[in-house]
């Protein structure tokens, strides 16, 4: 049996389903676990591949060492969406963080994720430091009086109900919830297949923040090549800084990554043109 994901219309990946871990529908998407025999147990939501126990270091690694290692000084983290807990996973690697909250739509992800996908959180959601709270990233965001250092939006695609996580309203909002000096990092997907989904956020970044810029990672069960991670800051150092004083920040964190690097971290940055020719202003 195959697995043949529908993200970008006439393309998509496809995954041999060696068993079924588990299958149904919570209150706001359909949530199927399978185990592969090259990526291991695969998490799809709504017929997307959200994170295979294979390759999910890579996109944990980078939505949290960059932002957090850029900044330096992050006390107060969010996290919207991200309920396997591998984003949180990896935040929580920085001991300078003193809370961590994250905002998760669906409570059956938590749940599941701690039962069928353990290795992703790998006991993060037992830190003391770590508070989630089951409620839209939307309205969280639009009624929190919280500031934060970083926030990070560990999101589906803009499809269902991580839709609303796109929306300019949506990044006002969380500009407004930034403590100054304060970093928001963005799931957005592969420019390759999803070219608009990019020019959106960078137009919003751009009329909110001084900077709007990109990362790039490879995750080989994300379709499309080059994924790209927003960044947006009114922090020039976060984006200035050097890899000299990157390097000395990781080797404080005293954690093994398998994907980050200090030298990756100012590569990423690199965009290709096509990339790049996306980034247009309004
Ligand atoms: N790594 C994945 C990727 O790159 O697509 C994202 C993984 S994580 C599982 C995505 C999470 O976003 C899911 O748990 C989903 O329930 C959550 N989510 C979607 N829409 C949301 C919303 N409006 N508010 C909060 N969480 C949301």
């Amino acid at each position: 049996m195959w697995f043949r994901e529908a993200l970008a219309g006439p393309v998509g990946n496809s995954l041999r389903v060696d068993q079924v871990i588990y299958h149904d529908a919570s209150e706001h998407q359909d949530l199927l676990v399978f185990e592969n025999e090259t990526y291991g147990r695969v998490l799809v939501l709504n017929g997307i591949v959200q994170v295979t126990t294979a390759d999910e270091f890579i996109y944990h690694e980078m939505m949290a060492h960059v932002p957090l290692l850029a900044h330096g000084q992050a006390k107060k983290v969010l996290i919207i969406g991200g309920g396997d807990g591998g984003v949180g996973r990896e935040v929580l690697k920085h001991k300078g963080v003193e809370k961590l909250t994250l905002v998760e739509i669906d409570a059956d992800v938590v749940k599941f994720s701690k039962e069928w996908l353990p290795t992703v959180s790998d006991g993060a959601f037992e830190d003391p430091r770590f508070e989630v709270i089951i409620t839209d990233g939307v309205e969280f965001m639009r009624d929190s009086q919280e500031h934060f250092d970083v926030i990070i939006v560990d999101s589906t695609d803009p499809v269902g109900p991580g839709e609303v996580l796109f929306t300019r309203e949506f990044y006002t909002d969380c500009q407004k919830r930034l403590n100054p000096g304060g970093i928001l990092v963005t799931q957005n997907g592969a420019p390759f297949l999803q070219p608009q989904e990019l020019t959106n956020s960078y137009r919003s970044f751009d009329l909110l923040f001084k900077h709007a810029t990109f990362y790039a990672i490879t995750v080989p069960t994300y379709p499309g090549g080059v994924m790209t991670l927003g960044f947006a800051t009114d922090n020039t150092e976060a984006l200035s800084i050097d890899v000299e004083t990157l390097k000395t920040r990781f080797e404080a964190l005293n954690t093994p990554t398998r994907y980050y690097t200090p030298e990756l971290h100012k590569g990423a940055f690199q965009l290709p043109a096509y990339v790049r020719a996306c980034m247009t202003p309004e």
